[in-house]
């Protein structure tokens, strides 16, 4: 993968000088785009700064992350590069609420898992409200296809999971947003077929 700027995430960044520490010489560089300087540090996990992560989680709330990623103008207005795009956070925030509101369906029956435990809240999802049916009789009161609803609701966690494990942590070009748009659409499906059951529920 091609170095980054730490900051704003361009790729225009060129060496500069050194800087050492009680152990080590460290490579610096200076970012072109918003001219701050930098080393990079080996990281043991793979992490991003902090300003991309809230920005993106904004972005995400206000339902913009799609759209900024392709809008040259805000990119450069919030001191991004313009090749950077925040794909693989709407990818993942997708994925993130539809596992959250199956938490919160699993908590209906008290079943409280790990909120870092993600293949056990599926396999809960699944053997809780697909395989003995109670979530298609729930769909059922609300649509008329529940057989084939239930289990796109699963097959849905099942593919967001995993999308959400190959993108993670990688920075997503232009031609990702195919993806990212699915994964919006499959939320929003995903949430609103929870929300209506738990409305029927009588909890929400
Ligand atoms: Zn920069």
């Amino acid at each position: 993968m091609k170095e980054r700027c730490i900051y704003c995430g361009s790729e225009g960044i060129i060496k500069k000088g050194k800087r050492k520490n009680k152990y080590k010489i460290f490579q610096q560089y200076h970012c072109k785009n918003c001219r701050k300087i930098f080393v990079l540090k080996p990281l043991k996990n793979k992490t991003y700064n902090v300003k991309i992560i809230l920005d993106s989680l904004n972005f995400y709330n206000q339902g913009y992350s799609l759209k900024i990623s392709a809008d040259g103008k805000i990119k450069e207005l919030l001191g991004y590069s313009k090749d950077i795009s925040f794909y693989d956070w709407v990818i993942v925030c997708s994925y993130y609420s539809i596992f959250h509101s199956t938490q919160a369906l699993l908590g209906t029956k008290r079943i409280k898992i790990n909120n870092r435990l993600h293949y056990a809240t599926l396999i809960a999802f699944a053997k809780q409200f697909i395989i003995n049916k109670e979530l298609e009789e729930e769909l059922f009161l609300i649509y008329e296809d529940a057989e084939e609803k239930a289990r796109e609701l699963l097959e849905i966690f099942e593919k967001e999971k995993e999308k959400r494990g190959k993108f993670q942590y990688h920075r997503l070009s232009r031609s990702n947003i195919e993806p990212a748009k699915k994964s919006i659409e499959n939320a929003k499906m995903f949430l609103d077929s929870i929300e209506k059951v738990l409305a029927n529920k009588k909890i929400i």
